[in-house]
């Protein structure tokens, strides 16, 4: 018997740049977000919940990306939405 290939396959290959603030309590905020919320952090260029400035991350690895306009993540090479 063999799984049908889920969302989960789906998703390791798309994934997608976050910005975020690196203090944990915001990201804990940032996590109860709605998806369009979330979404918006884009456009932010401080936190809005502690002012620091925000940081774009890979979603698949965490680390820092210098611009959000890349399409592929240059430390693990995922390929964003
Ligand atoms: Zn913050
Ligand atoms: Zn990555």
């Amino acid at each position: 018997m063999e799984t049908a290939a889920g969302p989960q396959t789906d998703e390791r290959h798309h994934h997608r740049k976050v910005k975020v603030c690196r203090e944990v309590e915001c990201d804990e905020k940032y996590n109860q977000l709605s998806e369009e919320a979330r979404t918006a952090f884009l456009e932010f260029s401080y936190c809005p919940f502690c002012s620091n400035e925000l940081v774009i991350q890979c979603s698949a690895c965490r680390e820092s990306l210098a611009d959000k306009g890349y399409n592929y993540c240059p430390w693990c090479g995922c390929q964003y939405d």
